[in-house]
């Protein structure tokens, strides 16, 4: 089969043919079309019977099942997520719905950034009702359709037990995201001396020597001199955190097929990690010969979903700074999570890590979709928005989120022509943001929500495009990627 005769069959039909799709590989070609609204794999030639479909017109129409992207990963490896390792500048896109991808390939431009894809917490799993193999899924065809050829990786975000690792990289994540925070005595952070040092004497001797040995009456790099005090409090927030994640590091060594990308996250803490802080947590995991690809620390300022970063830009730089080191310093990169629209912080992020940094977005991917139902189905809109105001109480227990529903204006006050406007406006954001699980769950909406996405998916694109095409300009406005 040649993509010329393939075309050929294509033409007898009434199929939409996305026209970047089509390739070819051991002698059978694919392509992704549409009939009516319904996506499919369309496949020709020896490979055909990796495929389930039905046959039409010498052509096999195939569901875009996990089955078929499986097969279609075999066929085309792009479409199968890898490693970053080796690349510079990664950043993350979730893609809760299965429909953004195309548009952030299109925002990724020609910039050198190895985007991740399919990239879910085990919270959104939850609340999607997805497993991390409809993800991949829903990446691969995306990357099919786009024609995308250039790699790209699969993280299974804030993971926080073995099982849920050994989950992830069974559905072939090619990132582990490991969330320490059950594991950090969060409340320690603000106990008084006296206390910590309670706590502290009661833990093994063993440890406590190994910690004393390693960090007092020492110059130690980029921190400096640790009091004893100090090095107590760290030690009975952090051990258990550190052990866990030498422990679960093992076990990925141990279980994984393929490279797998190492990431530490302490970001989800209630207090800011302070240099020492960061500083043990490095050095502990490169004395076990642990370099993990990134880590990120719970950085100062807000770091809240869907809205703008609030905080002190001179703490955050001065703090910034000193983290960047220290990651140097051990050899990975730092990773900024809820990245989305702190475009605030993005020069700092860029110039002090000078691009070697991963960079995480997802909710903002669904507001860019609220925001074309807005425009283009503005009673679906209203009823969603007015559900998020009603349900936030309960979308409250999943996410912090400080805005208020009341600062909302009233929407039946306003005409439809307005309605877009709310998704610039914080309050709404937050709202509609946090809403995304139980709207989905609602047949009323779901089934309007993705025909409507469906009839109009170029207009998401571009949205996608605009959104997350500036917060890769501002990132790269100082660099050469
Ligand atoms: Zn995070």
């Amino acid at each position: 089969m040649t993509i010329d005769s393939f075309r050929a069959l294509l033409a007898r039909t009434d199929l939409f043919v996305y026209e970047r799709s089509v390739d070819e590989a051991q002698n059978t070609v694919a392509a992704l079309v549409r009939k009516d609204l319904t996506k499919l794999i369309a496949v020709a030639g020896e490979k055909s019977d990796l495929f389930t479909g039905t046959e039409e017109n010498g052509l096999l129409l195939c569901p875009l099942t996990n089955e078929n992207a499986k097969a279609m990963q075999t066929l085309f490896p792009y479409t199968k997520p890898k490693s970053h390792k080796g690349h510079q500048f990664t950043m993350g896109f979730g893609d809760r719905l299965g429909l953004a991808t195309p548009g952030h390939i299109r925002a990724i431009g020609n910039h050198d950034i190895y985007p991740v894809f399919a990239q879910q917490s085990i919270r959104e799993l939850n609340l999607t009702h997805r497993t991390f193999t409809d993800v991949i899924s829903a990446a691969s065809f995306n990357v099919f359709q786009e024609g995308y050829k250039k790699g790209f990786g699969a993280d299974g975000d804030h993971l926080k037990t073995k099982e849920e690792i050994k989950y992830a990289l069974e559905s072939g994540c090619t990132m582990v995201t490991l969330d320490c925070s059950e594991h950090i005595d969060q409340k320690a952070a603000t106990y008084p001396a006296e206390k910590i040092a309670e706590m502290y004497a009661a833990l093994p001797e063993v440890l406590r020597k190994h910690y004393e040995e390693t960090y007092l009456n020492k110059e130690l790099p980029i921190v400096g001199h640790m009091e004893a005090d100090e090095l107590r409090r760290v030690v009975v927030v952090f051990w258990d955190a550190i052990a866990h994640a030498i422990d679960c590091y093992r076990y990925i060594d141990e279980i994984r097929t393929v490279d797998v990308d190492f990431e530490l996250s302490i970001d989800e803490t209630l207090t800011i990690t302070t240099p020492t802080e960061h500083f043990v947590i490095g050095n502990e995991l490169h004395s076990e010969g642990i370099t993990p690809i990134s880590c990120a620390p719970h950085f100062s300022g807000a770091f809240e979903k869907g809205i703008e970063y609030a905080g002190n830009l001179n703490d955050f730089a001065r703090d910034f700074v000193v983290h960047q080191e220290i990651a140097d310093f051990f050899g990975y990169k730092l990773s900024l999570h809820s990245g989305s629209d702190k475009f605030a912080v993005f020069s700092t992020v860029a110039r002090v890590t000078k691009g070697h940094i991963h960079v995480k977005t997802a909710g903002t991917s669904w507001l860019e979709a609220m925001r074309v139902v807005a425009e283009v189905n503005p009673g679906l809109y209203r009823k969603a928005h007015k559900f998020a105001i009603d349900h936030r109480p309960e979308a409250e227990r999943y996410y912090h989120v400080s805005t208020k529903a009341s600062e909302i204006p009233n929407i039946d006050l306003q005409n439809d022509a307005y309605l877009p406007e709310y998704m610039t406006q914080a309050p709404a954001r937050q709202t509609v943001h946090i809403a995304y699980g139980m709207l989905l769950e609602q047949d009323w909406f779901r089934e309007e929500f993705f025909r409507t996405m469906a009839e109009h998916e170029e207009a998401y694109y571009a949205a996608l495009v605009r959104h997350l095409g500036k917060h890769v300009r501002i990132l790269t406005s100082e660099l050469d990627v």
